[in-house]
């Protein structure tokens, strides 16, 4: 299995979708906690990295790959 990779600025797909019927979340803190913002209404959330790497499916678009091209 994969191991999860992110990183700030990342956009990422939980495993939930938000009440707001969007699953795209942006990474916009990192830290002991993580917080993500909703990219359909931009309610941003504050929730543990374990939860968070439980609960995110997969990186949709990498800041990285964005900054390069
Ligand atoms: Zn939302």
């Amino acid at each position: 299995m994969e191991r999860k990779v992110f990183q700030l600025g990342d956009i990422v797909q939980m495993k939930k979708q938000h009440p707001c019927g969007s699953n795209e979340m942006e990474i916009i803190r990192m830290g002991m906690d993580i917080r993500i913002k909703c990219v359909g209404c931009k309610h941003s959330v504050l929730i543990p990295r374990a939860k968070f790497e439980k609960n995110m499916k997969k990186v949709l678009r990498s800041a990285e790959e964005n900054a390069e091209s």
